[in-house]
């Protein structure tokens, strides 16, 4: 039998309202524990290719390598990609529908070899390049939860 497009395309419209808990492990605990506590971005080094990863990251995927090596990285960094979003999401991070527009980025920290998605400050295109420079603005009330100790990145002036 070949595959043919179907007459009509079915779609099935339902709200999921499932809590869950999960653990964030020894990797994910101690990166979110010194965000908090002490304002600061850790990384974790491969001890065979010297990648770091920001957000850490239990083994290296190009060596499959363990990583091992905590190394504090810059609150400062790149943007390597971004995304200014116009239409009203729910955050799942709350449950409410998040204020529009606001723009999302893939930011490479400063000593990172990866990046991390947070959001920017900054909404409007005219202003948002790739390779604009950033620093994190953290939250005065910090609770292990990246999305809120970090309140967004914002552009550096240079
Ligand atoms: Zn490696």
């Amino acid at each position: 039998m070949s595959l043919k497009a179907p007459p009509e395309l079915i779609v099935f419209q339902q709200m999921a309202d499932v809590p869950y808990n999960w653990s964030l492990g020894r990797e994910g605990s101690l990166f979110l524990i010194a965000l908090r506590d002490e304002k600061k971005f850790l990384g974790i080094k491969c001890p065979s290719c010297g990648k770091v990863y920001v957000p850490p990251r239990k083994v290296c995927g190009p060596c499959f390598t363990a990583n091992s090596q905590w190394v504090e990285v810059g609150d400062e960094g790149v943007v390597t990609a971004f995304s200014v979003v116009n239409y009203r999401f729910t955050d799942p991070a709350t449950g409410l529908p998040r204020e529009v527009p606001y723009t999302f980025a893939f930011v490479r920290l400063d000593g990172a070899d990866t990046k991390l998605c947070h959001k920017l400050a900054e909404t409007d295109p005219a202003r948002l390049k790739v390779g604009m420079r950033v620093k994190a603005v953290f939250a005065e009330q910090r609770t292990g939860n990246i999305e809120k100790d970090v309140i967004h990145f914002r552009a550096v002036q240079a």
